[in-house]
């Protein structure tokens, strides 16, 4: 069971996914294609919270 996470990134935008991996992985991809950043996968989950 994968628990639904939400990241808020300070842009104002708000990545969703269904469970840790996902939710980092979009937070990962919004950094990349956005804001030209590369974001750790820790640096990701730290700013994760229950949706
Ligand atoms: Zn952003």
């Amino acid at each position: 069971m994968s628990e639904a996470k939400v990241i808020q990134c300070p842009c104002g935008y708000t990545l969703h996914g269904d469970g840790d991996d996902e939710v980092v992985a979009a937070a990962q991809e919004h950094a990349r294609s956005i804001h030209d950043q590369e974001l750790s996968s820790d640096q990701a989950l730290s700013m994760a919270r229950p949706a």
